[in-house]
């Protein structure tokens, strides 16, 4: 790759040469792409866009990069409003859909000398610049190819053609430095290597290795983004793989990493993964998932041994159990992140955990009603498909019970147990097996 950046004439692949079509591009792009041209300014699709159109796939958004300062683009559009502190973005609204244009920013000294922080990044390049220097300051060569709206050329001044051609995430620059100055970068690395099957540049693994404890200086409220794109958007279990191959996954959720340590190819382990494949399929499925579903497997097992030992200490099930929610949670939004309304449900998920088995009388179809009912019957599935064989007789119970009409309700209802506890791992040995009910 050549290193004597910004003095080198790019490569145009002029449009019969590649398979990039404007019926692929969104109406609302192509829009803010004619404007900015019609207005005399330079302007191209970038990023994710351009990347996913050449590999044959639909981009998720439409980024543009224009000469553009931010202020003049807002003087071209009636629904833009721009963002971001230092550096910004004018972002043009259609609807619901945002078009995120940005200012060409300028390169920076490479010397490594540190520069403001926003949001976890430092910021040495907060000036704007050229095309080229734009191209040298994005993360990786396959993220650096511009779609040039005037002759539907794309301009590569990387080698991220190459790269795209290879299936190789390579970093621009020195990887060391990239990742210091953005240790998200790290983390979309894999991000993208697990969404596109790309392999990771030698030059640009090994730093990772070295580098997780950085991702400790992100704000959690990044961090949650990126988790949720890693994790919740159909590449789940190839994030999750990576991100402990790296060793970055123990800086996002220690709590887990440590359950997980202890007992790679068991429960624990096995829950994560098959809470993942699932979500993934769903993804695959058009499926709506949700984050407080993602978060309650992620941090299941910690809050599960905090509860037993709590438990153990002579709280009741459900206290011990509300207890260890509580405390699992705040601990771990000192890493990542998790809005209040999702860890409300995930902390209910929880919580029914232990109501669930307790369905005699009244008690069933009254859980049934509750809001959370739905996910936290995903959630004992789960946990019963992760091995767990005394809560698959649970299970089926409820699966029955939801299957059959209001009659044999109440007679599965009369014939359940009192319940007892359905978390500590001690509790459901010492449980007694009890003759399937069966529907009458
Ligand atoms: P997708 O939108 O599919 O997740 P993307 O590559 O478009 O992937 P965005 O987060 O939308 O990712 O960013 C758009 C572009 O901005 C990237 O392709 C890259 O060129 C640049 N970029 C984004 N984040 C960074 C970063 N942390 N450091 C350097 N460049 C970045
Ligand atoms: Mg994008």
């Amino acid at each position: 790759m050549k290193t004597d950046h910004q003095n080198g004439a790019p490569r145009i692949v002029p449009r019969p040469q590649h398979v990039i079509t404007r019926a692929n591009i969104a109406e609302t792009a192509l829009k803010v792409l004619y404007r900015l041209k019609a207005a005399g300014f330079e302007s191209y699709l970038v990023g994710g866009g351009v990347r996913d159109l050449l590999l044959g796939r639909e981009p998720k958004d439409f980024d543009i990069a224009t000469d553009a300062t931010p202020e003049e683009v807002r003087a071209l559009f009636r629904n833009c409003r721009l963002i971001g502190r230092r550096f910004r973005l004018a972002h043009v609204h259609f609807g619901r859909e945002i078009i995120e244009v940005a200012t060409f920013r300028g390169s920076h000294d490479g010397n490594g000398n540190g520069g403001a922080v926003e949001d976890g990044m430092i910021l040495r390049d907060n000036v704007y610049g050229t095309l080229e220097e734009d191209a040298w300051r994005r993360d990786f060569t396959i993220n650096s190819l511009y779609y040039d709206i005037r002759d539907f050329s794309v301009v590569d001044y990387t080698g991220g053609l190459q790269d795209l051609e290879a299936g190789l995430l390579r970093v621009i620059g020195d990887a060391g430095q990239r990742y210091r100055e953005d240790p998200v970068r790290m983390l979309r690395a894999i991000r993208f290597a697990a969404k596109l099957g790309f392999r990771i540049h030698p030059d640009s693994e090994g730093p990772i290795f070295e580098l997780g404890e950085t991702l400790e200086a992100v704000p959690p409220a990044r961090l949650y983004e990126e988790v949720l794109k890693l994790l919740l958007t159909g590449h789940g279990v190839a994030s999750f793989e990576l991100m402990r191959h790296y060793d970055l996954f123990r800086h996002l959720f220690p709590l887990t990493e440590a359950c997980l340590a202890r007992e790679e190819n068991g429960f624990p382990h096995q829950m994560v993964l098959r809470g993942l494949k699932n979500t993934d399929a769903r993804v695959a499925e058009g499926k709506p998932v949700t984050p407080a579903f993602l978060f309650a497997v992620l941090l299941w097992e910690p809050v599960r041994a905090r509860a037993e030992t709590l438990q153990a200490e002579g709280m009741s099930e459900i206290q011990a159990l509300q207890s260890a929610s509580e405390m699992v949670i705040a601990e771990s939004v000192r890493h990542v992140a998790l809005p209040k309304r999702f860890s409300l449900q995930t902390r209910e998920i929880w919580v029914m955990q232990a109501r669930l088995p307790r369905r005699n009388g009244k008690r069933a179809q009254r859980l049934l009603e509750m809001p959370r009912f739905r996910a936290a019957y995903d959630f004992l599935l789960l946990r019963a498909e992760s091995g767990d064989e005394a809560l698959q007789e649970l299970a089926q119970w409820w699966t029955d019970f939801q299957a059959v009409d209001e009659e044999s309700r109440a007679a599965l209802s009369r014939n359940a147990p009192a319940g007892e506890g359905g978390t500590g791992k001690k509790r459901r040995r010492r449980r007694r097996r009890k003759k399937p009910a069966s529907p009458e």
